[in-house]
Order: C-alpha cells, then sequence, then structure tokens
C-alpha cells in the first residue's frame, strides 16, 4: 500500500525543481511576447478514444496554466480524425475532467472534424503546388520504398503526377470511387530526408468509417500530421505544446503550416511525458483493463485515470499541486507515484474531519461500566484545525477496537492492550485488559476489560501514564460500512521501474467495519479521515442512503521524502 522505495528521477528537491519547472517553455513564451506574439493561445487537444489519464491531466495543467499565467487563453479541441476508436462517451467524459480539474475553455471547445472540409480545401491547395500527389503503392509497397535510418527511400512511381491527375483523383478518393486502402495523398517532400517523417508522409487515408460526429459524410480521413498543425493554425494557436515523442515530426509540423501558407503559424514545443511507478499510462493499455473486466470500468478508483482518481477521493487542488511539484522537463523521467500521494495527504490534511473506524473488529466488554448506560463525549472534528468545531460520540459498555490493537502474548515493546495492560482509549478512559475469551479452538472471541472512572479525557488526569492509545466505536450504536482498500494495480520492478507486471491483490473488501454513528449520514462524494487507517472518500456509484461504501484514498503514512 505505502509507496515503493524505488529511488527515481523526477522528484528532486526544491531547487532542482525551480530550475527543471518548464522554465525552457517560459524562456520560449517571454522571447515570442517580446517579438510578434501579442497573446498566447494554447490549446488541449485528447483524442477522444478514451478516458483521461494523470498524465494528460499534467498536460492540461500545462496548456491551461501558461495561457492563464501569460494573460492568453487556452481551447479545448478534440482531435477526432480517427472515427474507428472514437466515441461521444469519451468526448463527455473528456469534458467533465477538464472540467473538474478547475479549468475552463469558454466558448472554444473545437472538434478537429469540424475542419474536415478546410483540411480537403487545403489538401487541393498543396496539390497545386506542386506539394502533394496520389500514390497507389500498396502500405506493404510504401514500406519497401521507404528506406531504413541508413538507407534513402525510393521515389513512387506515382510521384510525378500532373496537378489536374492529382486533384480528379483526390476528388475520387472522397467521393467513394476507389476501395479503402487502395490509394493515398502524399506530401512531395524528400524520399532522401535523414528524418523518416519526411519521406513523403501521408496526408490523407481511405476509410468507409462511421465517424460519430460527421456520420457517413467522409470516406477519407487526414492523418494526425496532417490533421493537426492546420487545425492549429485555423484556431491561432500560437504555441503547440506537446509531448517528447513528436520533435521528430516537428519538420513536418513546420512544413505543413508553411506550405499551407499560414501568416501567423503556430510553433511546436514539446515537453517530457509523466511517467509514473506502479501505474500504466496508455489509453490502449488502460481500455484492455476496462474492456477485459479486470477493473471496474475507467472510473476503478485503482485506475490513473481522472475519473478514476476522482472517485477515488483525489481533490483537483491535489492533483494541480502534483503537476506543479513535477514540473516539465525535456527529458523522460520517471515519477514516483508517492510523490501524487503526498499531493492528496496535504491537502486532505486540513480539509477532511477525522474520526473513529474500526476496519477489522474485535469486540471489548468494560465489566465494570453499567449495562445500558451511554455517556456523550465531547471530541474535536480535526484536530488540527480547531475551527472545525466538535461533536458527540457515545460511549458505552460494549466496543469494537482493531484486532491488531490486541495481543495475547505480545512481543517486547508492544504498548496496545494484552493482558494485563492499560491503554488510553481515544478522548474516552483508560482499560485494562483482565480476560480473553475464546472459542473451543482458541480463537478470541471478545476480551474483558475494566475501566477507570477517574481517567476521563479531559479530566486533567495525571495519576499514572499509559503508553498505547487505541481508537474504538461503541458497539451498539455504531454504523457497519463496507469499506475497500487499494493497493497499487501494477507492481513495478525494484531495478527497472518502467517494468511492471499486474497486482493481483489490488483490492481489499471489508464488509464489517464499524465506523461512528455520525457516518450513517456521510454524503456519497465526502471525504473523512479515519484516525490511523488514513483517508477515506464515500464512494459516488455504490454508497446508498444511510449505507455508505468507503474508498481508502491514500493512507496516513509515506514513503515520499519531500
Ligand atoms: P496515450 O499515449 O496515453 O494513449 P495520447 O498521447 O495518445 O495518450 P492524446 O489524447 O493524443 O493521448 O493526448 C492529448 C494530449 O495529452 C497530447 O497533447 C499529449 O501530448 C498529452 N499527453 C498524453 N499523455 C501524456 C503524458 N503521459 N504526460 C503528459 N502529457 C501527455
Ligand atoms: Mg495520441
Amino acid at each position: 500500500m505505502e509507496g515503493n522505495e524505488v529511488n527515481v528521477n523526477g522528484v528532486g528537491n526544491e531547487s532542482e525543481r525551480a530550475t527543471t519547472i518548464g522554465s525552457f517553455i517560459h524562456n520560449i513564451i517571454q522571447e515570442d511576447l517580446k517579438a510578434e506574439v501579442n497573446k498566447i493561445h494554447t490549446r488541449f487537444p485528447p483524442e477522444p478514444n478514451g478516458y483521461l489519464h494523470i498524465g494528460h491531466a499534467k498536460s492540461i495543467c500545462l496548456n491551461f496554466g501558461l495561457a492563464k499565467q501569460y494573460g492568453g487563453i487556452c481551447n479545448l479541441r478534440m482531435d477526432d480524425t480517427n472515427p474507428t476508436k472514437e466515441d461521444v462517451e469519451f468526448v463527455d467524459s473528456i469534458k467533465e475532467d477538464v472540467q473538474w480539474l478547475g479549468f475552463d475553455w469558454e466558448d472554444r471547445l473545437y472538434f478537429a472534424s469540424d475542419y474536415f472540409e478546410a483540411l480537403y480545401e487545403y489538401a487541393v491547395k498543396l496539390i497545386k503546388k506542386g506539394k502533394a500527389y496520389v500514390c497507389d503503392l500498396t502500405s506493404e509497397e510504401m514500406r519497401q520504398y521507404r528506406g531504413t535510418l541508413t538507407e534513402a527511400g525510393k521515389e513512387s512511381p506515382y510521384r510525378s503526377r500532373s496537378v489536374e491527375e492529382n486533384i480528379e483523383l483526390f476528388h475520387k478518393m472522397r467521393t467513394g470511387e476507389f476501395a479503402d486502402g487502395s490509394r493515398t495523398l502524399r506530401a512531395k517532400v524528400d524520399m532522401s530526408s535523414p528524418n523518416m517523417n519526411m519521406r513523403d508522409p501521408v496526408l490523407y487515408r481511405i476509410a468507409r468509417a462511421h465517424h460519430h460526429r460527421t456520420g457517413d459524410a467522409w470516406c477519407i480521413y487526414p492523418m494526425y500530421d496532417y490533421a493537426h498543425p492546420i487545425s492549429d493554425a485555423l484556431e491561432g494557436i500560437t504555441h503547440s505544446i506537446c509531448t517528447l515523442e513528436f520533435e521528430d515530426h516537428r519538420p513536418l509540423y513546420d512544413w505543413v503550416v508553411r506550405e499551407c501558407e499560414f501568416q501567423i503559424p503556430p510553433r511546436q514545443i514539446e515537453f517530457a511525458r509523466l511517467e509514473l511507478t506502479n501505474t500504466v499510462m496508455s489509453k490502449r493499455k488502460l481500455k484492455t483493463l476496462v474492456d477485459e473486466g479486470i477493473v471496474d470500468g475507467w472510473d476503478d478508483p485503482r485506475m490513473p485515470t481522472v475519473s478514476g482518481l476522482r472517485r477515488r477521493g483525489y481533490t483537483p487542488e491535489a492533483i494541480r499541486d502534483f503537476a506543479d511539484r513535477i514540473g516539465v522537463s525535456k527529458a523522460n523521467s520517471m515519477v514516483d507515484v508517492a510523490l501524487l500521494e503526498h499531493c492528496i495527504r496535504e491537502d486532505l490534511k486540513a480539509k477532511a474531519p477525522g474520526i473513529m473506524g474500526v476496519l477489522r473488529p474485535l469486540k471489548v466488554v468494560i465489566t465494570n461500566y453499567p449495562e445500558g448506560q451511554v455517556e456523550m463525549l465531547e471530541v474535536e472534528n480535526n484536530p488540527e484545525d480547531p475551527t472545525m468545531g466538535t461533536r458527540q460520540i457515545p460511549f458505552s459498555r460494549v466496543l469494537y477496537i482493531e484486532q491488531e490493537d490486541f495481543m495475547e502474548n505480545p512481543p517486547k515493546k508492544y504498548f496496545r492492550l494484552f493482558p494485563g495492560n492499560e491503554v488510553r482509549l481515544r478522548q474516552a478512559y483508560f482499560i485494562k485488559c483482565t480476560d480473553v475469551i475464546k472459542d473451543e479452538d482458541g480463537n478470541v472471541l471478545e476480551i474483558h476489560c475494566t475501566y477507570d472512572p477517574e481517567t476521563k479525557s479531559g479530566s486533567g488526569f495525571t495519576g499514572r501514564k499509559v503508553k498505547g492509545t487505541l481508537h474504538w466505536v461503541s458497539a451498539e450504536q455504531a454504523v457497519k460500512a463496507e469499506v475497500r482498500l487499494y493497493d497499487y494495480l501494477m507492481l513495478s520492478d525494484v531495478e527497472k521501474p518502467s517494468e511492471m507486471k499486474m497486482n493481483d491483490h489490488s483490492l481489499e473488501v471489508l464488509t464489517e467495519c464499524y465506523l461512528e454513528p455520525m457516518m450513517k449520514d456521510a454524503e456519497a462524494g465526502s471525504t473523512y479521515q479515519f484516525i490511523r487507517h488514513g483517508f477515506f472518500h464515500v464512494d459516488t456509484k455504490d454508497s446508498e442512503k444511510g449505507k455508505p461504501v468507503f474508498n481508502r484514498v491514500v493512507s496516513l503514512r509515506s514513503s515520499y521524502k519531500p
């Protein structure tokens, strides 16, 4: 459950951080603002083929954050040019997640599919300039013609088609006269370029696929490397920030906006994508976990998706804080997931009221406490924050404590309850164990204790000291609840954190937990600290009125050293 001990990059100390937090992006933007750019304009361009994950959250915080910092604006654009994998379900979830993270695209929600007509016209323009041609090579032939990293490619035999022929063929591609995959539109750049992306890349392919927005209007679809720069330019984006794997595509990005003759072309800047220990990040892999039923949907609280983190009980503040702390760099590195946990702990510490909850109950009978008597004790809601007020909790003859807080034959230095030992019940009295009641097989059924009325919490009692303090709940009034404890979905190899395997024990469901009475009305979506156990969030999907189900957001202890 705790963060692993892997020592990883990306979690530098404060001074290291200050230099890595995207200083290169700030430098570029500040220079551009001095020169031709009046106002910066960024965009977050997800492909609606899955739910957003924490890596996307980093990109969202960066794009919307930069715009805010420099008095600019940021668009949300669905990069929906690959219809077979995309869906409105994903569009809706993306909008919800960006909003929840605290960002506002105002009236600037765009879809690359809205530009299909414009993209077609720009392709015609390229053809007319002799910069694009219709190619009849099959994908297999195209591979052979492309050459290798050490060998120049070979020009397609269709490369020298006339402008007129190209225009006619491209038009026929659009009107559906050719079979899927039988032809492509390619940029005419340089088959001997050392950059493979410049060897006459494909701009359009034929695919009879139903699009979630344009329906069957199109049977040709633009490629990402063509659609993306033009979409950016059409929206007036000044800085097109993307992840490092697109660095080699930048010459093509620049080629497209130049050849299409945009007056103020956008500028692509790459940064390192977020990778986290114990976490799979690719949408494709996350989709497999969902489709194969290994998790309970995209918002399973173990998922690194924004919706999963939300359901787990993460807050937008914690995720934004995390994005700030990891910063932005040019070098790929693996961030310790313990840092993310540190951020949510820091945030919840101040916000979440603390209550007592027993996850694995052991019955305690206080034999000298009057039967039928119930006494109300006043306790603080958050010992760290007196402004959060106080509440009353019942104390009575029968209580529950945590099984692990009692041992019949304790080792040395065990300060909790054992026969003959006295401990403090948090906010209540001292109790001393007098008897252990067992079944025929020797299993402990309940323990008997006596309490000392002199030792009431807050009474100023100083007669003697005890070493252990236990949390507890009064049995009769306690709320029985289900609590779900999570471990990482993936186990990272200690030596090579990027190598991971599935953790078969990532979920533990405890169905017989006893919580303070007020937890009966705990509202879905609210969060509490269970003293000594961590932070718990009332599940928004499975809780019913009067029957809350709790997800553990994070435990209290951390392996992260700030
Ligand atoms: P994945 O590889 O996880 O499926 P993707 O890059 O295909 O993600 P997109 O929808 O294309 O997903 O991404 C939208 C934006 O989010 C892009 O600008 C991309 O660079 C950025 N992004 C995606 N993954 C990460 C990540 N791990 N860290 C930072 N930014 C990311
Ligand atoms: Mg992508």
